[in-house]
């Protein structure tokens, strides 16, 4: 058996830990990783609560890479392809599958432990680890050219926040809402202006604010004014509100402000993902004078779609986006070295600097 560097993470210890890993089954890739971007999962470093993943080896879920061993059979991929890897291990075969939605919201989505039995491996179902077995249905070839730092944004950075950009058809007509800001807000900013939105970001973190703004939003407003609706209001066509809003904390104080920015009949798209972190964490939503009376839609994306994938790579070969994802993407440290950048995560404003995106690199 092979021996795969992986990453243990528990409240306040992040230490590369050598496990063997087995050789890939059949409908299976085993893709050496050269960019293990984190998510959330400083927030493991922090509290010690796993939120979907089941052990403390089996963090991470982004990641790109090169494949080096395939499973009995495979035709789809060969050894020295350039992929990147997109999260959880859904069927392929469910009504959300089959119509080429968000792989993450499969009927029957499994996760790290259960690629890892159906390998008989101790370790590679997730993607903080050096070598990662890998789904031959959850992963996309980088097109030639495309480098793997901007191949990862197809991961939870321009890749999640695109498909709900797309799937609402999102024009240059619209105005947008983006409420909390890290770098799930940044990143939406960025699709919205792609696709020509007036973007009017919300928050209250300067740093963050003043990254809005230079991703292009044409309104920033502080969402600790006590004017701040109204403020949103004078930016559409008769005061009416915006047309959506899309929320990137998952905490109630934004959660309500997204819904009430938005016009009559307007829709709000839920992409923060606070997790509740093992407290009670809910949303006080008064549904009859909030959503009914003025028919507004609340809904809400985790993932890019499968039929968005190629289309995703494609966007992220455009020198525009390229320039937007440098400034997304602003750290990178060995994977060695994980406990360093999740105190930095963790303590984002004791660093002088803006902290968005990190990327560990597992070989490292
Ligand atoms: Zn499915
Ligand atoms: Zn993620």
């Amino acid at each position: 058996m092979k021996i795969n560097k992986v990453l243990e993470i528990k409240k306040g210890s992040a230490k590369v830990l050598e496990m063997p890993v087995a050789k890939p089954a059949a409908g299976f890739v085993r893709v050496r990783q050269t960019i293990a971007p984190n998510c959330i999962e400083h927030r493991v470093f922090k509290t010690g609560f796993i939120e979907w993943h089941e052990t403390h080896t089996s963090l991470g879920h982004e990641g790109v890479g090169v494949v080096e061993a395939v499973g009995p059979g495979e035709t789809r991929y060969k050894v020295g392809d350039r992929v990147v890897i997109f999260q959880g291990w859904a069927c392929g075969d469910c009504w959300v599958c089959e119509n080429g939605l968000g792989a993450t919201h499969c009927i029957n989505i499994k996760g790290p432990q259960e690629i890892e039995e159906a390998n008989s491996s101790e370790s590679g179902g997730a993607g903080f680890c050096e070598y990662r077995l890998v789904p031959n249905n959850m992963l996309s070839k980088i097109p030639e050219g495309l480098s793997d730092k901007y191949a990862s944004a197809a991961n939870c950075l321009i890749g999640c926040t695109y498909t709900p950009v797309r799937e609402h058809h999102i024009t240059q007509e619209h105005v947008c809402v983006v409420g909390g800001v890290g770098f799930i807000g940044l990143a939406t900013i960025v699709n919205l202006k792609y696709r020509g939105a007036k973007v009017i970001a919300i928050g209250r973190d300067t740093k963050r604010m003043a990254r809005a703004a230079e991703l292009g939003a044409d309104v920033i407003i502080n969402s600790e004014d006590e004017d701040w609706l109204e403020q949103i209001q004078a930016h559409t066509i008769d005061n009416r509100g915006a047309d959506f809003s899309f929320e990137c904390s998952g905490y109630p104080y934004y959660q309500q402000k997204c819904l009430d920015s938005l016009r009559h009949y307007g829709t709000m798209i839920q992409l923060g993902y606070a997790a509740d972190q093992g407290t009670d964490l809910k949303w006080d939503l008064n549904t009859e004078y909030g959503v009914c009376w003025p028919k507004k839609t609340i809904t809400a994306s985790f993932d890019v779609d499968f039929r968005h994938r190629r289309e995703i790579l494609e966007t992220l070969c455009d020198p525009w986006m390229q320039e937007k994802v440098d400034k997304l993407v602003t750290h990178t440290f060995p994977m060695s070295k994980a406990a360093e950048a999740f105190e930095m995560l963790n303590d984002r404003n004791g660093v002088e600097e803006f902290v968005g995106k990190v990327h560990l690199i597992p070989g490292e």
